[in-house]
């Protein structure tokens, strides 16, 4: 590609500082003459990444050659994510390029104008959608082009179509994902009119790969084995609950722990560990109340508290959360983003501080889908746990997170939504 002039402008709420000169007449062209290059869009634009796509940062790339002149917006990321932004970008210029060669006469108003915008869209917090809407102007008919990338932001990977979708399911080239939408563009056969097409994502399940966008870590069994999840409430403890992860790595097996935020904060350490060896992590609140007798703001409250404390400490987000002492009404199922994850089997190890018993209580119980209730605040469980395991390895059980046995990645987020389960 010929670069005769590339400049980055970074631009500043409303605000175009152009660096070159010579440049400034035409820009002030492609960027604001009335009908073909409108403005108009960057407001809202920058509304959204301070919204809920805080941080990202914009940057307007401006590029001519004697054949044409293109002003394009985009997101930066500072990080390899750049580079899918960049290759994307690449692609459109140099077919405008070709384009623009065949048509160039040697005039200027034979060159072709390319004005891009783009928009940001969120699945999740993690998952993020850029939706490019490119307008070509100048000799030929106006026409434009949408392209679209998803971008997994934690894994810093673009997500490709092939792995996003079931096979066969439809011929998609752009699409963006909102928390309760996939958004499909189409372009009408002027070339300039964009249909868009929003489809629920609660009626694509099994056709989305939600596990990627869940960004779901690879299934730890895929046996027929019945299946069971431990859970631990109230910690971490720094005693007890270390006991119990280092008892069931010994054994390789997983669980989930429903940490209190304001145990996080002192025990953040115990946190990370649980997530590196491959527990779960669920939302207890911030400090145990009985969540009944909050309003639905202070509800609210205790829980995104938490949650952006698991957030700091791990970099993960908690997918599942469990009300203290299983209280909860319809103003907690409103206020909670997160389904409300309950119990099938309580060994009421609060009260019957003996390990033996817990055990026994348990592994006479146990069924495939059971949600064990545990609390890794006493020695009691903490000494129950390897004996625990065992017994019901025994017994032909594997161990599993909640959100697998549930097979909560295989939906989207937003269809969980408060959501009360307790049982597979
Ligand atoms: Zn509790």
């Amino acid at each position: 590609m010929r670069h005769l002039r590339t400049v980055f402008i970074a631009f500043f709420a409303f605000v175009f500082v152009l660096t070159a000169s010579n440049l400034t007449d035409v820009l002030a062209n492609a960027l604001y003459d009335g009908t073909v290059y409108t403005s108009k869009r960057i407001p809202y634009v920058i509304k959204s990444q301070s919204s809920f796509l805080y941080g990202i940062k914009a940057e307007l790339i401006v590029q001519e050659t004697e054949a044409y002149l293109a002003a394009l917006h985009h997101p930066v990321f500072n990080s390899t994510l750049d580079e899918y932004v960049q290759g994307a970008i690449e692609e459109v210029l140099n077919r405008v390029e070709v384009e623009a060669l065949q048509h160039y006469k040697g005039l200027p108003q034979s060159r072709l104008m390319l004005y891009g915008d783009y928009e940001l869209f969120s699945y999740s917090e993690d998952i993020i959608s850029i939706k490019f809407d490119i307008t070509i102007s100048g000799s030929l008919p106006t026409r434009r082009h949408i392209v679209t990338l998803t971008l997994d932001m934690v894994g810093e990977t673009l997500l490709l179509t092939d792995n996003l979708f079931a096979n066969h399911f439809i011929d998609l080239n752009h699409y963006v994902f909102t928390p309760e939408h996939l958004v499909c563009y189409t372009l009408a056969e002027n070339g300039y009119d964009v249909n868009e097409e929003k489809i629920k994502l609660s009626e694509l399940v099994g056709m989305v790969n939600f596990r990627v966008l869940n960004r779901a870590p690879a299934p730890r069994s895929t046996s027929n084995s019945p299946k069971i999840a431990l859970t631990f409430d109230d910690g971490p403890h720094p005693e007890y609950t270390q006991h119990i992860l280092k008892e069931l790595k010994k054994r390789n097996a997983v669980g989930t722990f429903f940490v209190l935020g304001e145990r996080v904060q002192t025990e953040p350490r115990i946190v990370r560990r649980m997530v590196k060896e491959g527990h779960e992590i669920g939302n207890h609140t911030w400090n145990h109340p009985n969540l009944r007798l909050l309003s639905a703001i202070e509800v609210a409250e205790q829980l995104s508290r938490t949650t952006a404390a698991i957030k700091e400490v791990t970099g993960v987000n908690p997918r599942v959360m469990r009300p203290p002492f299983g209280f909860y009404g319809e103003h907690v199922k409103e206020a909670s983003e997160l389904p409300i994850i309950l119990w099938s089997i309580d060994p009421k190890d609060w009260d019957n501080q003996d390990p033996e018993f817990i055990v026994e209580n348990i592994v006479g119980k146990a069924r495939n889908g059971d949600i064990i209730l545990l609390h890794d605040i006493y020695s009691s469980t903490a000494q129950a746990v390897g004996p625990l395991v065992d017994k019901l390895t025994a017994k032909g059980f594997e161990f599993v997170t909640v959100s697998e046995l549930l097979g909560l990645y295989d939906y989207p987020a937003s269809a969980l939504t408060g959501k009360v389960l307790n049982k597979k």
